[in-house]
Parts: C-alpha cells; sequence; structure tokens
C-alpha cells in the first residue's frame, strides 16, 4: 500500500511558514500585496480566485482583485496590466486562465513584468527556469518539486514520465525534473503506445484533466505517482486523473485528489508572493 502523499497538511504547514515571514516584513514596513485579474464569469476560475484571496487573508497578505467584463480587448487587457506593472504597492500580479477565446493569453502573460510574475509564465520566467537562474517557479510545478522534497524522494537518475504537456504544467515540470537530475520523458495526446513509456517510470506525473485516466496497469509496481489532474465527475465528485483506489495497492506514494497537488499550488503562489516583495524591497537584488 502506498504512503500518502498530504499535501494538505504539507501546504498548511508553508502558509503558517509564509505567515511568520509575512509578519516580519510587515514590521519592516513592507506590505506584501497580490493583484488578481479576471476575465469573465467562468464558475471554476471564480472557485480558484476565492481560494487565493482566502490564502492571502490567512497569510496577511493584501489582495486587490480586478473583474473585468469578458468584452474586454486585449488592449484594455493589457493597459491594466501595465497598470499594475507600474503600480509600487502591488508586488505580485496574477491573470486568472482561461481567457475568453478572443484573447490571447500568451500576449497577455508578455506584458506582466517578470519581477511581478508570481506565476511563472512569462517567457522572462520560463527562459530563466530553463536556463538554471533564479526566478519565480510555476506554482504547480513548484509544489510538486516541494512535495519529493519533503517525503525525501530523490530524483537523480530517476525515470520520469509526465503525461501532458501544457506551458502551465507539464513543461515547466519537466524542466524541473530535469533541473533535480530526473531522466524525463513527456507524453501527450500524440504519443504512442503510452502504456510503454508509464509503465517504465519510476515518478509517473498525470496532468491530463481526464477523470481515472491512468489505470494500475499502467504503473510500474514501486512507482511515486503524482496526481495533477482535477476533474469532476458526473455526480459531482473530485476526482484526479488517476484510478486512486486501484494505484494506490501498487504505488509506493501517491497524491490524493483532492487534498494533493492542489492546495500545494496556491501555497507556492504565496510563497511566490512573499518571495516578490523581498525582491522588491532590496536595493541591491539583482533578480
Ligand atoms: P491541458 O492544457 O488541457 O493539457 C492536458 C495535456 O494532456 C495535454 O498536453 C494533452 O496532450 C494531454 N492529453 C490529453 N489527452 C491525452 C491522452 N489521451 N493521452 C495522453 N495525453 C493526453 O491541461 P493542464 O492545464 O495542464 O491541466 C491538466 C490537469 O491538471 C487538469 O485536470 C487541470 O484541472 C489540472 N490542474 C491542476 C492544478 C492543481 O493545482 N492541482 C493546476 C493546474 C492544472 P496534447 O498537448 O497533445 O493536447
Amino acid at each position: 500500500m502506498a504512503t500518502i502523499i498530504k499535501g494538505k497538511a504539507l501546504a498548511k504547514k508553508i502558509r503558517e511558514n509564509l505567515k511568520v515571514e509575512c509578519d516580519k516584513l510587515k514590521e519592516e514596513g513592507i506590505k506584501p500585496r497580490l493583484a488578481v485579474i479576471m476575465v469573465g464569469n467562468n464558475p471554476a476560475s471564480k472557485v480558484y480566485v476565492k481560494s487565493k484571496s482566502k490564502a492571502c487573508d490567512e497569510i496577511g497578505i493584501e489582495y486587490e482583485e480586478h473583474l473585468l467584463d469578458e468584452t474586454i480587448t486585449q488592449q484594455e487587457l493589457n493597459d491594466l496590466i501595465q497598470k499594475l506593472n507600474n503600480k509600487e504597492e502591488v508586488n505580485g500580479i496574477l491573470l486568472q486562465s482561461p481567457l475568453p477565446q478572443h484573447l490571447d493569453i500568451n500576449q497577455a502573460f508578455k506584458a506582466i513584468s517578470y519581477r511581478k510574475d508570481v506565476d511563472g509564465f512569462t517567457p522572462s520566467s520560463v527562459g530563466k527556469l530553463v536556463m538554471g537562474g533564479d526566478t519565480f517557479i510555476s506554482c504547480t510545478p513548484y509544489g510538486v518539486m516541494k512535495m519529493f522534497e519533503e517525503y525525501n524522494i530523490d530524483l537523480t537518475g530517476k525515470e520520469v514520465v509526465i503525461i501532458g504537456r501544457s506551458n502551465i504544467v507539464g513543461k515547466p515540470l519537466a524542466q524541473c525534473c530535469l533541473a533535480n537530475n530526473a531522466t524525463v520523458t513527456i507524453c501527450h495526446s500524440r504519443t504512442k503506445d503510452l502504456k510503454t513509456h508509464t509503465k517504465r517510470a519510476d515518478i509517473l506525473i498525470a496532468a491530463i484533466g481526464k477523470a481515472n485516466f491512468v489505470t494500475k496497469d499502467m504503473v510500474k509496481e514501486g512507482a511515486v505517482v503524482i496526481d495533477v489532474g482535477i476533474n469532476r465527475t458526473e455526480d459531482g465528485k473530485l476526482v484526479g486523473d488517476v484510478e486512486f483506489e486501484k494505484v494506490e495497492k501498487i504505488a509506493s506514494y501517491i497524491t490524493p485528489v483532492p487534498g494533493g497537488v492542489g492546495p500545494m499550488t496556491i501555497a507556492m503562489l504565496m510563497n511566490n508572493v512573499i518571495k516578490a516583495s523581498k525582491e522588491q524591497s532590496n536595493k541591491n537584488s539583482t533578480f
């Protein structure tokens, strides 16, 4: 039976430590502040934005929300981003995805100052991640790496197989694993014979967005299984991409959904806001 990687508990510990750091910064007159931009009325986005504002509240990070009509133009969105780039009190800018189809999310990310890019999605942050510089690591991959650290899961020389190649999860996660000396394979919807790849993974990471997609026969005995997926079944239950009950029996470690990667993502976002505040208040920062 696998050890359950308790993301919720680890995230709580991280948030508590961040609160202490945030209190200290405030004593020095530094008030960490996150600005969130949301376009339109996507119900899932509303839930995510609410949990981010709650986490800020808990830690003592100031929070401002910019709710934009779904008819906003790219120029208007970019203008707002520019305004927030220039607003000294704002340390971190988060653009909630998805955006309505007429807007180009990459263009919007490009407009965010890399010094305030707490989601780690700008080309500068991604480039620095690839080249190995100090940067904001996007929150979900960062959260997964923290889980490995907490559970002493060493990636050196391990076969890591990631299913999913999105810019926000699969690709940055692959870079993080590579930086930790793993041998990384990224699979996607065009991968031939997916099972051949997943079956040889020492560490299997699912970031697909399809409920119970990874079945027991796709997993090597003793593998570490990280489930990034968040899916809602027809009866409203929240499940991951991995068939948890069956895979749990053969994996060495496994993350649950809910209570696994999800809470870690928010904790690492908070971590990045605190980091941004420190860097921006440090006159000698080379960040
Ligand atoms: P995405 O952009 O839709 O990417 C999904 C990836 O899965 C794509 O690369 C796609 O391949 C691949 N894929 C789809 N069907 C496949 C198949 N049959 N075989 C192999 N690969 C397949 O999604 P995302 O934004 O990365 O998110 C993935 C999941 O993680 C979602 O459930 C999302 O809600 C969740 N998520 C969770 C957190 C968290 O905090 N826990 C954060 C972010 C996302 P192609 O590239 O070829 O299309």
